[in-house]
């Protein structure tokens, strides 16, 4: 996401956020993964989610009428959900692609975490 009161003709790294921790984590040099419309999830983030949703096989359940802040669709349980940012979801499938996206990137050293 965007920083509030950012300049659109002259977007700077800085007002790039993790839309699940508003960190500017292009900024801050953490890779990231960009959703649709410009939603962002930081590796940082990623790596809570996989562990969650991928490695425990668990998640947030019960909500079938979200949106996924990554793809924009509204996608089976379970999620992960930040713990900072409200209304900040993502669906087990953006996390497993943004997952396999970082792992394949030889520019950074994202491993995917141990899923047992
Ligand atoms: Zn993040
Ligand atoms: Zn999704």
């Amino acid at each position: 996401m965007h920083r509030d009161g950012h300049d659109p003709e002259n977007i700077q790294p800085e007002d790039i956020l993790c839309d699940f921790c508003a960190r500017p984590t292009w900024a801050m040099d953490v890779p990231s993964i960009e959703g649709h419309h410009g939603s962002i999830l930081c590796s940082d983030c990623l790596d809570q989610a996989w562990g969650v949703l991928v490695g425990d096989g668990a998640g947030l359940t019960g909500e079938d009428t979200w949106k996924c802040t990554m793809c924009l669709e509204t996608r089976e349980p379970p999620w992960w959900e930040s713990p900072t940012q409200a209304e900040a979801r993502v669906c087990r499938r953006c996390v497993k692609q943004a997952g396999g996206a970082l792992h394949k990137n030889r520019d950074w050293d994202w491993q995917k975490p141990p899923s047992d």
